[in-house]
């Protein structure tokens, strides 16, 4: 195992720059989750650590060996993509034997090592079948087998699930999860744009934004410590509510106030134009008016099962809120947010103001 170091990274492909600048240290044995939306530079990066793509500057580490000048066969690491690229006309068995050919593994040890971990994954009935008479879910695990039987110190997945059917991908994500971190405890390093994925998988997450990182830290830290506006909005669903607005004094006490209503804020706010953010979860409802609560009109419902959303309009923006059920369109609904649950952001440069 290996810890992966990238320093001042920065990746240029003519005009655009894919990666800016990162800095992000993998430690031994961690599963770190680069997260961020499509075009972000996660899959660059990784190419990058996996040896598929040059730095444009900055230097890549894996242990304690410089690798920008290391041919991607020599540094110990085994890539899974979101195609799984899994040899066609090969059997099950050829496919995971192949990295082992390539290395030059005796004939005897390769069948040992390919029905051990065939065994691992449970897919050691499947070694006599093609690709094509897989499923998804055992494609991936196929896939799995070959960069894993290589006894790689990294492991890089690329959206490794996002070809997979809802229920597959959960149980796969749990599955995946078991295996790299409690039974091999390889340092992981997994690209997805899926926050729920992140959130659950994670030791910490990376999450990136055009090409730069926004914030490191576990899951929790990126949940309930965003650093910016980005971050905020990226991880939660529905997203956080971001209201643009003015911190003023009344009668010695502090309020956010915005055209059409004002929330009381701690006496510290920074008085001026400001950010203030509340997660949709963390507002106190009535269907009645209440002192302090602010009315607002239904102009949209999301019912996801156990949990209603309402979007409530304002005419110069719009705040989704979690709702009781039965609650209808048009109707009237009163809110605050949870006073210790807001968040206020700088409006200039978006960062928190904690
Ligand atoms: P996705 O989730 O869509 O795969 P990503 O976060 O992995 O996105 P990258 O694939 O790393 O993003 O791409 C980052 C940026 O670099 C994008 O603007 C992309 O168009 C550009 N890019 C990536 N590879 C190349 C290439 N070989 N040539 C030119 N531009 C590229």
């Amino acid at each position: 195992m290996a810890r992966v170091l990238l320093r001042n990274v920065t990746k240029v492909f003519g005009k655009v720059v894919a990666v800016d600048n990162l800095t992000l240290e993998v430690k031994d044995g961690e599963f770190m989750v680069l997260l961020g939306p499509s075009g972000c530079g996660k899959s660059t990066t990784l190419r990058m650590i996996a040896g598929l793509e040059t730095p444009s500057k900055g230097e890549i580490w894996i242990g304690d060996t410089l690798v920008n000048d290391i041919d991607p066969t020599k540094r110990n690491v085994a890539m899974v993509f979101q195609s799984y690229a899994l040899y066609p006309h090969m059997t099950v068995f050829g496919n995971i034997e192949f990295p082992l050919k390539m290395m030059r593994v005796p004939k005897s040890e390769r069948k040992r090592k390919v029905i051990e971990i065939a065994k691992f994954l449970g897919i050691d009935d499947l070694l006599n079948r093609k690709p094509h008479q897989l499923s998804g879910g055992q494609q991936q695990r196929v896939a799995l087998a070959r960069a894993l039987v290589r006894e790689p110190e990294v492991f890089l997945l690329d959206e490794p699930l996002s070809n997979l059917d809802a229920k597959i991908r959960t149980q796969m994500r749990f599955e995946l999860k078991k295996l790299l971190s409690h039974e091999l405890g390889i340092t992981t390093i997994y690209v997805t744009h899926d926050q729920v994925e992140a959130m659950t998988m994670a030791d910490r997450i990376a999450v990136m934004n055009k090409g730069r990182l926004q914030q490191v830290g576990t899951p929790e830290e990126i949940f309930y410590k965003p650093k910016n506006t980005f971050v905020a909005t990226f991880v939660g669903s529905p997203q956080m509510n971001i209201i643009k607005g003015e911190v003023i004094s009344k009668n010695n006490r502090k309020f956010f106030v915005t055209s059409f209503f004002e929330i009381p804020v701690p006496e510290d706010t920074p008085e001026g134009e400001i950010l203030i953010g509340f997660r949709p979860q963390h507002v106190i409802v009535s269907t009645a008016p209440m002192k302090g609560f602010i009315e607002g009109k239904i102009i949209g419902i999301e019912k996801l099962g156990v949990e209603n959303y309402v979007h409530v309009d304002y005419g110069e923006f719009e705040i989704i809120i979690k709702a009781p059920e039965n609650i209808a369109i048009k109707e009237r609904i009163y809110w605050k947010p949870e006073s210790e649950k807001m968040y206020f952001f700088n409006p200039k440069t978006k960062t928190a103001i904690y």
